[in-house]
């Protein structure tokens, strides 16, 4: 059993980032409107988050680090239909194989929460404690069960950026959630709850970014599009102001990334990538997100209708105005 879970894990939990998106995951799914992310040694030590979501039953507590339990799917043609970020059930199990982790958490309507602790070995401890409504997950000394990959982490430098892009994309594309990202006592990020991408561009990049975007809207049979692009005269070398959401989950797509490019022509420089910011909403029949255990490479249905929807759009947006 301890076996399995650490072979799953290599593939959910590859460093101190991917912890954190799972959790974060978690707390959206779980409906919450502010979510607080601690780190120390850029997640090496520990992470904790506390959200203020529905939390859980005493009884779903006690089943959250079991493998494959989820409440988010009852059936597998629920798996057609899925809107939840997460459904596999394996981040919890996965993630308390590599570390040693704590979770308190709480309904609103109970009385007391419940603290359960959980490590490589398996549960710990389950009793009551008082709690906020909501849940925090503290995950402590990552991989100290497999010093292997341990030993593979990059510098602390490269870690934090990693987590720092995961809360990023989360922020970007959840404006309506509160994020706070404190490292080692400092708030390096904090993103304000906000009804406007725009806004959370503004908090998130910068004035500067913003003041050259231009709004883009397209609307066809298959897909729906809204979001900002650059004027070309706001390039980078990487993509690192590209953000894609399908259904409000942060994705990567080369497709999607090609296709802006293709919509810019000959208007962008050579090796320049240009900002995006886009949201897509495609119906989920389309859009299978079950190819990869960190679900964040999507394989779409339709893809050339859908590279051309993004090229037609990033054309009108740039027709339309002054560059
Ligand atoms: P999945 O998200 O795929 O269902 P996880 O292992 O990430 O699986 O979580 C297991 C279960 O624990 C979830 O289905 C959910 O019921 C519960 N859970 C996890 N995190 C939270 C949270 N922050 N708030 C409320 N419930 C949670
Ligand atoms: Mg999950």
């Amino acid at each position: 059993e301890s076996t399995i879970n650490k072979i799953a894990a290599g593939e959910v939990v590859e460093r101190p980032a991917s912890v954190v998106k799972e959790l974060i995951d978690n707390s959206i799914d779980a409906n919450a409107t502010d979510i607080r992310v601690e780190i120390r040694g850029s997640g090496t030590k520990s992470i904790i988050i506390v959200d203020n979501g529905t939390g859980m039953s005493h009884k779903d507590a006690s089943l959250a680090f079991q493998k494959h339990a989820t409440s988010k799917i009852n059936s597998i043609e629920d798996l057609n239909s899925v809107l939840t970020l997460g459904f596999r059930g394996e981040a919890l199990a996965s993630i308390a194989s590599v570390a040693k982790v704590e979770m308190v958490t709480r309904q609103e309507k109970d009385i007391s929460g419940t603290k359960v602790v959980v490590d490589n070995s398996g549960l710990r401890s389950i009793s009551s404690a008082g709690s906020h409504a909501g849940t925090s997950i503290s995950v402590e000394d990552l991989f100290y069960t497999t010093p292997a990959r341990r030993k593979y982490l990059k510098s602390m430098r490269t870690e934090l950026a990693h987590i720092t892009d995961v809360v990023t994309r989360h922020a970007i594309s959840y404006p309506d959630i509160s994020f706070t990202l404190i490292s080692d006592g400092k708030v390096i990020m904090r993103s304000p709850s906000s009804h406007d991408l725009l806004d959370s561009i503004i908090h998130l990049y910068g004035a500067d970014v913003a003041r050259s975007l231009i709004p883009l809207e397209f609307e066809s049979d298959l897909v729906s599009l809204s979001g900002y692009i650059s004027k070309p005269q706001l390039t980078r070398s990487g993509n690192d102001l590209q953000a894609f959401f399908i259904n409000g989950r942060s994705i990567s797509s080369k497709l999607i990334g090609n296709a802006v490019r293709l919509g810019y022509y000959t208007l962008l420089p050579k090796g320049r990538y240009p900002a995006a910011f886009l949201k897509f909403t495609i119906d989920p029949i389309h859009v299978d997100v079950n190819v990869h255990p960190t679900k964040r490479e999507v394989r779409l249905s339709h893809e050339k209708e859908i590279e051309l929807a993004i090229i037609t759009a990033v054309e009108q947006a740039l027709a339309s105005t002054n560059l």
